[in-house]
């Protein structure tokens, strides 16, 4: 690789910091496999709280060919340590909202960190939207990593910009996301990201100043590929300044890491994986909806039931001690030998690749759906919070690889509006999808073609394998450029 000759023989100190929740620290770790990869002399250093150095030292698994990415933790914000949870989404729903509102403590401790450390480079996850300004106070230049898409980011953007012009209380109004190239976008009010309301408390402030940090980075990595988003990747790029590196799916640089493929995020349970090798090919419904997934133990009820009469095989990831109060009498019995459920974490990139996987279940959070393509997998959606609906509408409207779970009632990202998806709709949607004939063939192809361009993406001479040679070149170039504070 060319580099800037004035630095041929340096190191690259990069400070990655991600956000205390898995589907953030996952894909940064995986990035910064990438960047190890990229070049012999970059040295990313993954840095977070003590409690989630365990889940990257998981992730990066034995091999040694990972072993130059280091680690650095900086201490958990003392207004949540009783918590012994510093992980969003991991503890209660009470633990992740104490998480969440201490965030802003962390500011200093990063402060202290960056000055003590002075890496020549940081990328911050773009919800640490201080990162830019903490950065250039010691001169250091900072990029933005978005662990969600582009398509959700400018329709996200041009839904923000239309909010103080348009009716956002109605909640049976629907919206058209104009200006967007590709198929029309409509989107129900209730399908928003709650944090749409612009002066809402937490939320809307931080996006308020995500939005106008956003000027002070000196360019964005996503987690996508040109080629899943190329329409949206353009827009992206007429709307914002600030140079983009399309590098995913980061999750494919663990093809040949198979220890850190099965324990990404967490201890994989190695049995589920046994189970598929027992399972004819393309026979199965992986049912997982993320690392935060909080059902009522009704919805839960239902979904047993649904999966029961839906008389597909099903591998099932549950959370949680509670399952005596969701659970129907005598359904492990029944379910037997057609139904696995995994109770804990999953090794969700091994499962989604296993020949047995015929079908995805998912919440769309973005890696899910990255994830889902790039196995090939046709998907059922079924969103409930933040971006997921709009992930959805790029998968069924915009890639045509996936299809509503339910759409029967009013669907919504606040959960003291969601309906209850009844059992017996949940066992309909998942037969048809699967049944030989129908609309499935044709996802299956659209899916499958999707997954060629997202190897394509990565291989040598591929858009993403492109994008992380050019971010690493302007690393170097940018080595010793002192960025002044604003
Ligand atoms: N994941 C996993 N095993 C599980 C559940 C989730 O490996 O049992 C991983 C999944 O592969 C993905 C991440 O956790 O990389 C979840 O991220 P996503 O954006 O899909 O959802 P979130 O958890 O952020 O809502």
């Amino acid at each position: 690789m060319a580099l800037n000759p004035n630095n041929s023989n340096k190191k690259c100190r990069v400070f990655l910091i991600p956000q205390l929740m898995r589907g953030h620290l996952i894909p940064m770790t995986d990035f910064a496999k990438l960047l190890v990869v990229a070049h012999p002399d970059v040295e990313p250093t993954m840095v977070v709280t003590p409690g989630n150095a365990a889940l990257i030292k998981s992730s990066l698994g034995q091999s040694q060919s990972f072993g130059r990415v280091q680690i650095l933790t900086y201490p958990f914000p003392s207004e949540c340590t009783e918590t012994n949870v510093e992980t969003m989404g991991v503890g209660s729903k009470e633990e992740t909202m104490l998480i969440n509102k201490s965030l802003l403590s962390i500011r200093p401790v990063h402060e202290e960190l960056l000055g003590k450390s002075k890496p020549d480079v940081v990328v911050a996850d773009s919800l640490f939207y201080w990162a830019p300004n903490v950065a250039a106070e010691y001169g250091i230049p900072c990029l933005f990593f978005f662990c969600s898409g582009v398509f959700p980011f400018v329709v996200f953007k041009h839904i923000y910009d239309m909010q103080p012009s348009m009716g956002f209380d109605d909640c049976h109004r629907v919206i058209t996301v104009s200006n967007l190239p590709g198929p029309k976008i409509e989107m129900p009010v209730t399908e928003l990201p709650n944090y749409r309301i612009r002066h809402d408390e937490v939320t809307g402030k931080l996006l308020d100043s995500l939005f106008r940090s956003l000027p002070d980075v000196f360019g964005i990595v996503v987690n996508t590929f040109r080629a899943l988003e190329k329409e949206y990747c353009k827009e992206y790029e007429r709307i914002q300044s600030k140079r983009a590196y399309f590098i995913g799916p980061v999750s494919l640089c663990n093809a040949s890491n198979v220890d850190g493929v099965i324990h990404r995020g967490g201890k994989g349970d190695v049995g589920c994986l046994r189970w598929l090798d027992s399972k004819e090919d393309g026979s199965v419904v992986f049912v997982s909806f993320g690392s935060q997934c909080y059902f009522k133990s009704e919805q839960l009820h239902e979904l047993a039931i649904g999966l029961e009469h839906s008389r597909r095989n099903f591998l099932w990831v549950v959370r949680g001690d509670n399952m005596e109060e969701w659970m129907p009498d005598g359904w492990e019995d029944r379910i037997a030998g057609r139904g696995f459920l995994v109770k804990g974490w999953a090794p969700q990139v091994a499962v989604l690749s296993h020949p047995a996987t015929g079908a995805f279940m998912t919440h769309c959070g973005w890696n899910s759906v990255l994830e889902g393509v790039s196995a090939g997998v046709p998907m059922l959606t079924w969103p409930f919070a933040a971006e997921e609906f709009i992930n959805e509408k790029l998968l069924v409207e915009v890639l045509g690889c996936a299809a509503k779970v339910w759409d029967g009632g009013k669907r919504s990202t606040r959960e003291e509006e969601h309906e209850l998806v009844p059992g017996s709709a949940i066992a309909h949607a998942v037969s048809k999808f699967m049944e030989p004939g129908s609309k499935y063939v044709a996802m299956l192809s659209k899916a499958k073609n999707v997954a060629v361009s997202a190897l394509a993406a990565v291989q040598y001479g591929g858009s993403s394998h492109g994008d992380i040679k050019n971010l690493v070149k302007d690393m170097f170039g940018l080595i010793g450029k002192n960025v002044m504070p604003n």
